[in-house]
């Protein structure tokens, strides 16, 4: 079964460690780009009916709740199975959640990040903890109770103590998914050229070290996995049965199609990606030429591997992959970052952490 992922690349500020192609753009540009997103939509060639729908940003709870119904009309397979709104704490409002349910949202994803204030103020964020215990209660007062709650490992100014109190706070409010990042600092990013250049502004000299980082990732995977909360993905963990049906598509191979600004693309065999930001794709729309910016084959054994042990009950291996890899198997089955259940290979939770390391093993040349 497949799956819709629609990019709203506009934030009402940058985070300081985030280097997508998304951020605080002109509101002229915003106007433009949903014409320029439903005429995506009528151009696609539908070959499936999609059962999942993601709308991802950028920060899509900040849309107007007039133009939900504009965004999401044009599109096959109502009433989706899971229908994801990304949300950023202290954006949402009644009338928003009116609009969302109505248009046929029923999952939402908070990018809370951490529950302490001195962490989320460094990062640009402007919520906190009273904030995202008042937006889980208003999610479920319309009915939205498959909430998932993001939090980062490795926040400027993150100590054990801090860390403590947000696993503990997502915990308490006992929704059945959580994200765990750990913080990758991309040079692009403003935190990233801080800590290049030098400078106090975003807490670059208060990043924790990768072990510390290692060590709260941990943290949460035990925490977590204690109240019923279990890793299924190296950053996701569920409730039984909860697990996010979208996002399990990107690791089973399963096709999708992306819509808007460097959205992805996969229909099982081929990949694509549009356009990277938001005025290129506009652009490209305005003047029909093609908002497609790349196109490739993978390779099926290398994503077997390099998407399929992201997942907590790994890949099984077939007999040519035990010809290909398998000296690489039994080194990392005997260094215990790998596992064996039955006949599926597995990364062990110090796998997980390293798990970029791993998957170069499966490049096929
Ligand atoms: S982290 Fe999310 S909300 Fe912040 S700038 Fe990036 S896309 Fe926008």
């Amino acid at each position: 079964m497949a799956g819709i992922y629609i990019s709203w690349p506009f934030c009402a500020q940058k985070c300081t460690y985030c280097n997508f192609a998304s951020g605080v753009q002109p509101k002229e540009l915003e106007d433009q780009y949903i014409p320029a997103l439903q005429a995506e939509y009528a151009a696609h060639r539908w070959q499936w009916t999609p059962e999942t729908l993601y709308l991802g940003g950028g920060t899509p709870s900040a849309l107007e709740p007039e133009r939900i119904p504009q965004l999401l009309s044009g599109l096959p397979g109502r009433p989706w199975r899971e229908a994801t709104l990304e949300a950023a704490p202290g954006s949402l409002n009644p009338e928003k959640l009116a609009a969302w349910v109505a248009g046929g949202i029923n999952r939402a994803s908070l990018g809370v990040q951490s529950f302490n204030k001195a962490e989320l103020a460094r990062t640009g964020r402007k919520h906190d903890a009273e904030t995202v215990r008042r937006d889980v209660s208003l999610l479920r007062d319309f009915g939205i109770g498959n909430i998932n709650l993001d939090l980062i490992s490795g926040l400027p100014g993150q100590t054990e103590q801090s860390w403590r109190v947000s696993v503990e706070a997502v915990i308490a409010l006992e929704v059945p998914h959580v994200s765990v990042y750990m913080l990758e600092v991309d040079d692009d990013s403003r935190l990233g050229a801080e800590i290049i250049l030098g400078g106090k502004r975003y807490g670059a000299f208060d990043v924790p070290g990768d072990d510390e980082i290692a060590g709260f990732y941990e943290y949460a995977v035990e925490e977590l996995a204690r109240h019923g909360i279990a890793r299924y993905e190296i950053s996701n963990f569920a409730r039984p049965g909860m697990e996010s049906l979208h996002n399990l598509k990107y690791w089973k191979r399963e096709p999708y199609v992306g819509f808007g600004s460097d959205a992805h693309s996969f229909d099982g065999t081929m990949r694509w990606q549009n356009v990277e930001t938001a005025r290129k794709y506009v652009d490209k729309w305005r003047k029909s030429e093609p908002i497609r910016a790349e196109t490739s084959r993978p390779n099926p054994v290398e994503e077997k591997f390099f998407v399929g042990l992201r997942l907590a009950e790994g890949v099984e291996p077939d007999n040519q992959d035990w010809e290909r890899f398998g000296p690489a198997f039994e080194r990392f089955l005997a260094g215990g970052v790998m596992e064996r259940d039955g006949s599926r290979l597995r990364l062990t939770a110090r796998g997980m952490m390293i798990s970029n390391e791993i998957f170069e093993e499966f490049l096929v040349a």
